[in-house]
């Protein structure tokens, strides 16, 4: 696929996402999350499915508690 900003070529390759814990205001950030980024300005997108996992991830560490901090994506999936 091409990005959507710049048309650029979307190569496979890694990003981090940044989450914000409800009402703590604190932000827990995936890091290592597999993406697809543009070669030309870096833009990146990540699958659905990719997506849903993260998400599970953050679920399930907030509720150890845990409500900053960084998680890597390949350990916690
Ligand atoms: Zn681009």
């Amino acid at each position: 696929m091409n990005c959507p900003l710049c048309k650029g070529k979307m190569l496979p390759g890694k990003t981090n996402l940044p989450f914000t814990v409800e009402g703590e205001g604190n932000v827990i950030v995936v890091i290592n999350v597999p993406a697809l980024v543009c070669e030309q300005c870096g833009d990146d997108f990540v699958e659905i499915d990719v997506v849903r996992k993260v998400e599970n991830i953050i679920d399930r560490i907030e509720r150890d508690g845990i409500s900053m901090g960084l998680v890597e994506y390949g350990k916690a999936a």
